[in-house]
């Protein structure tokens, strides 16, 4: 929203940020929702006050004419260049939105933008984010522009502190549309909180890792967080042991092998 904008934009602009998350948000129970039990009778509802149909279709007609259709992972970013939908935004200089292949096969999903993702408007661009460089090219011979990368949220939580509940629950709407857009054979949860939210689950990376998760029509693979490696090293033989059930599960599931690793690897 610009700094000139008239309270009836603002107004009108907050309705759009409102009517996308809500959008967005009924995509993502629909598909987090699980089958209806029918032998349950469904409890009685109710009935609360009746709104003005008249009033609520006229503000419907108007937010619905102005809202464009999100048709495309481009039009869902730059829909949510502007994004204020959390307390996230104050902080932030921008909106980190994913990077890499629209067509990807393979998504890496992290937690949410550090320092330098949040100046350069890139996941993983730290020294988390070379390190994972490595592990891509060294282990499934991937360039992270073969691959698509994003987080559970967008914004960067001020000092690197996890991002609370309610910020997850804004956000990561967002994450489920990206992956619908994408629909990838893989998505590789780096660390707990994205393998976590992923799968609505509390269980630890230990337990998580080394299974394939069902995710929609994907397949969920959970590894460590890179930024976990650089401070534990021993790891890297564990996330090598990932990399190759990646390799295989990718193998299962499309038929084709990913590329040979470049000569250096993760170890290095
Ligand atoms: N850590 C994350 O989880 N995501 C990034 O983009 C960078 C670091």
């Amino acid at each position: 929203m610009s700094e000139n904008a008239q309270p009836a934009d603002e107004l009108l602009d907050l309705a759009l940020d409102l009517r996308r998350w809500v959008q967005v948000h009924q995509a993502d129970h629909a598909r987090l929702r699980p089958a209806a039990d029918e032998s349950v009778p469904e409890p009685e509802s109710s009935p609360g006050p009746e709104p003005s149909p008249l009033e609520v279709e006229e503000d419907l007609a108007t937010v619905n004419e102005a809202l464009p259709t999100i048709s495309s992972l481009g039009e869902l970013g730059e829909s949510l260049a502007d994004c204020r939908l959390c307390t996230l935004h104050s902080e932030r200089t921008q909106v980190v939105f994913g990077c890499g292949s629209h067509s990807a096969e393979i998504v890496l999903v992290g937690e949410g933008p550090g320092r330098h993702e949040d100046l350069q408007g890139e996941p993983f661009v730290g020294e988390a984010g070379m390190l994972l460089d490595r592990i891509l090219a060294g282990v499934l011979g991937l360039q992270r522009s073969d691959v698509y990368i994003a987080n559970v949220v967008k914004c960067r939580p001020p000092g690197n502190r996890e991002p609370l509940p309610d910020e997850v629950s804004t956000c990561s709407p967002f994450l489920w549309q990206q992956l619908d857009f994408l629909k990838p054979v893989l998505v590789i949860a780096l660390g707990p909180f994205a393998a976590q939210t992923l799968l609505q689950t509390s269980e630890g990376i230990g337990p998580l890792r080394g299974r394939v998760h069902p995710l929609g029509d994907s397949a969920l693979l959970a590894t460590y967080h890179p930024a976990d490696l650089l401070r534990n090293p021993s790891d890297k033989r564990k996330v090598f042991e990932d990399m190759k059930l990646v390799r295989q599960v990718f193998q299962e599931r499309t038929g084709r092998e990913l590329p040979q690793p470049e000569p250096r690897g993760v170890r290095s």
